[in-house]
């Protein structure tokens, strides 16, 4: 069983050794190097799987009661006889995990952890500690939470993921949380997949570029010191299309996909420094990403050159012989692992993996090279992170927790991150000195939860009992916004119709409760028929109908769309998300966001914007529109005018030149608005068939009514006219372009001369 030869290498990649990829990944400072020359000169075996191994810490605290329900209870607190094996033994270099909890109880933790650790240790190796903190410190009492990713792309605002990345930092350093399980890179390119919301949408641009944002503020924050953060990307590589829609299901798609798609946001994050990655749980063309040398040696560290640390997603080596099936037992799949790249195991409840890992180095099957290559990586990250130095959390700072001016941060990026998708006779915003009623209603209506979405204070929870008290529902917010009791709420269809009467408009909250992983895969994504049979009830009342759809992905409401006079989507926009919502219906807030993935028009129609040509004329035989509302766009209380859409030149004759693409736009309307400008190219003619749109950049300005500026797009062919075929050889074909902005297009020509 062990004769297979994960090893075998595609020709195209550079053979290299163990030991010559240790010294090749040796980093510039030479103390650091030194140290870890020294430590693994004098680390026992155990010592050393010990660092490569991570734990959950329901392991080691007093109340282990935390499992996979939804309303998980636990006390963090540190059980020492149970640490004590976990160290004493096994060495454990790493614990994961959260729920929120005050900062006091996460600093008393870690404080105990790392003393305990540090007494025990041999070699005064501290641990280092992994949270998911994805959109803010969501596990965090009293931590400022932001919306979800999805929300994130859809402002087009690069500032955003930097807010978010540094709040974050700000407000968990101290505990002990300098791992980040954040971000996450997968595109969403199919909602049927219940991670949706967890990701910067469809686009890779845009995945790439906030990626890395978020990437470069977490690690580089200096608000931090003497600490330091690493962030992870996740899930390396292919996660987020499975083809059944199911989380962790086997994903299919061609090499020229994968690298055209999914590459461009983790190599974004690797050419931004990131210190890790967090691999795939699922197969990727026919291999499980945990067993695949190919994917996590030749293309991670050999094609993109990543240095740092990969960690097994959730007890993902078990799984190789459980649910994938391409080990016998847990002791193969253990070296399969291995031997494919992977660094350290979240294994996370057993200490197994250390037991058969050593078996394995004793019989010369697992060479101490390939130990020392990982344990090298592991403890330059703790040295990187400085943990050595300052193992310790502090109680001190935590002022910055939850303060007025971190949530009006995430308030802010709610605001631009809800998207105005229809809006008839302007029936939006319901200026309150002209309104007198509003009759709200809706299953999320008067509810937190949904606000948040799955990781939120739990793993996914919809206990309302755990939310902080002065966070808005929708409901409440409404009423903050509209004083003088305008405000009333409906429970029910039959509610509906009793109190419409007199109102100006009905606002029907509609979405979706937390989840998180597995239980994300619904088996339907249309809006559930009591919630379309709800909306009609108000459609029936003849009021207006705003409609606001709370959830982690579109959920499909063609059929009473045209029926609503306003829709939003809001998606999981976060604890300040009520306020927001509340402020856009009112109009303080003039909405800005566009969407950040196409908004499926059928059940049968999921095409992300960037699809092939193919696609496009199969979906018009059909007759039906793609989307719903389409990938990048949104609407405004303004309205803005893009004209004289000019280029430098018509012409590129070579690889290394530019044309500078430029458009006026001017906001047509009486108040003042953002506008986010996005660039898409199509490469009219190509020997791959090209995607009939994709967004090459975009940048956001604030017009004042009347005001214009010219928005400018650089277009240099490496970065914009270029594309990989399946061996990541990037082409760059002669032949012309469209480039589209707003509702305008132009073209220009490629022309590089013979001899290029
Ligand atoms: C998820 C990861 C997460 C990890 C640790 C896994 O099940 O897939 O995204 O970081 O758990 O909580």
């Amino acid at each position: 069983m062990f004769g297979c030869n994960p090893e075998k290498k595609s020709d195209s990649t550079k053979t290299l050794t163990d030991q010559e990829r240790r010294q090749h990944e040796r980093g510039s400072d030479e103390a650091i190097e030194k140290k870890i020359d020294e430590l693994l000169g004098q680390m026992t075996l155990e010592e050393k799987i010990g660092q490569m191994t991570q734990l959950n810490n329901s392991v080691i605290v007093t109340n282990s009661n935390w499992g996979a329900g939804t309303d998980l209870r636990i006390e963090i607190k540190v059980d020492t006889a149970k640490l004590g094996v976990a160290l004493r033994k096994y060495h454990i270099g790493s614990f994961l995990n959260g729920i929120a909890v005050p900062a006091e109880t996460w600093y008393a933790f870690y404080k105990d952890l790392q003393e305990y650790n540090l007494k025990v240790s041999r070699l005064k190796i501290p641990v280092i500690y992994g949270v998911d903190h994805v959109h803010g410190p969501n596990y965090l009492e009293g931590g400022t939470i932001f919306p979800h990713a999805i929300n994130t792309a859809a402002t087009y605002n690069n500032q955003f993921p930097a807010d978010m990345a540094h709040v974050t930092a700000i407000e968990t350093a101290d505990i002990g949380h300098q791992w980040l399980f954040a971000p996450v890179l997968d595109l969403s390119r199919t909602p049927l997949w219940g991670r949706f919301y967890e990701t910067l949408g469809e686009s890779p641009y845009v995945a790439a570029t906030m990626g890395s944002i978020y990437v470069k503020t977490v690690q580089n924050d200096t608000s931090i010191a003497p600490y330091k953060i690493a962030a992870t990307a996740k899930h390396f590589l292919g996660y987020s299309d499975p083809k059944n829609g199911w989380d962790r299901g086997p994903a299919d798609f061609s090499d020229q996909t994968l690298y055209e798609f999914y590459v461009p946001s983790f190599k974004a994050a690797i050419d931004a420094g990131i210190k890790t990655v967090m691999i795939n749980s699922g197969d990727v063309n026919g291999e499980a990403v945990h067993s695949s040398y190919r994917i996590l040696t030749e293309l991670l560290r050999d094609e993109l050159k990543f240095k740092g640390v990969a960690v097994t997603d959730w007890e993902d080596i078990v799984r190789l012989y459980r649910n994938h099936k391409v080990a016998q037992d847990e002791k193969e799949a253990t070296y399969k692992a291995i031997m494919a790249g992977v660094d350290m195991a979240m294994t996370p409840y057993t200490t197994a993996f250390c037991d058969l890992l050593k078996e394995l180095v004793n019989e010369k099957k697992i060479s101490m090279d390939r130990i020392d290559l990982s344990v090298a990586r592991i403890l330059r990250l703790k040295l990187d992170l400085g943990l050595f130095d300052h193992p310790y959390p502090r109680n001190d700072r935590f002022n910055r927790i939850g303060s007025p001016e971190n949530k009006a941060k995430a308030l802010e990026v709610a605001r631009e991150s809800i998207v105005l998708m229809r809006n008839e006779k302007n029936t939006l915003p319901l200026a309150p000195e002209k309104t007198k009623k509003i009759l709200v209603a809706g299953p999320v209506a008067n509810l937190k939860a949904p606000l948040g979405g799955g990781w939120t204070l739990r793993w996914m929870t919809s206990d309302e009992s755990i939310y902080p008290k002065n966070m808005l529902t929708l409901y409440a917010a409404l009423q903050k916004e509209y004083s003088d009791n305008k405000v009333a709420l409906a429970t029910s269809a039959a509610e509906i119709k009793s109190k419409a009467a007199g109102a100006d408009a009905i606002v029907v909250a509609i979405g979706e409760m937390p989840y998180a992983e597995g239980y994300g895969s619904i088996i339907d994504i249309s809006l559930p028929e009591d919630q379309v049979e709800l909306v009609k009830a108000a459609q029936a009342t003849g009021k207006p109908v705003v409609l606001v759809m709370i959830s982690g992905r579109p959920r499909v409401i063609t059929k009473i769309y045209g029926g609503c006079q306003s829709v939003l989507f809001a998606g999981l926009p976060g604890f300040e998300g009520a306020q927001a919502i509340a402020e856009i219906v009112s109009g303080k807030v003039n909405p800005s966001a566009k969407m950040s993935f196409n908004y499926p028009y059928a059940v049968n129609r999921l095409v992300p914007h960037n699809h092939k040509s193919s696609e496009v004329v199969l979906a018009h035989e059909i007759e039906n529109p793609t989307s719903l509302m389409p990938f990048g766009t949104g609407l405004s209380y303004t309205t803005f005018e893009y004209s004289n859409l000019k280029l430098s030149d018509s012409v590129l004759t070579s690889a290394t030149a530019s044309i500078q693409a430029t458009v006026t736009v001017k906001n047509t309307g009486t108040r003042e608005g953002k506008e986010a400008v996005l660039w898409f190219l199509f490469d009219e003619v190509a020997s791959i068939s090209r995607p009939v749109k994709d967004l090459k950049f975009y940048e956001k300005k604030s017009l004042k009514p009347g005001e214009s500026a010219e928005f400018t797009f650089t277009i240099k062919p490496d970065e914009s006219l270029s594309f990989p075929n399946r061996k990541n050889e990037r082409l760059l074909e002669n032949g012309y372009f469209t480039l589209m902005v707003g509702n305008l297009k132009t073209r220009f020509k490629l022309e590089q001369s013979e001899n290029h």
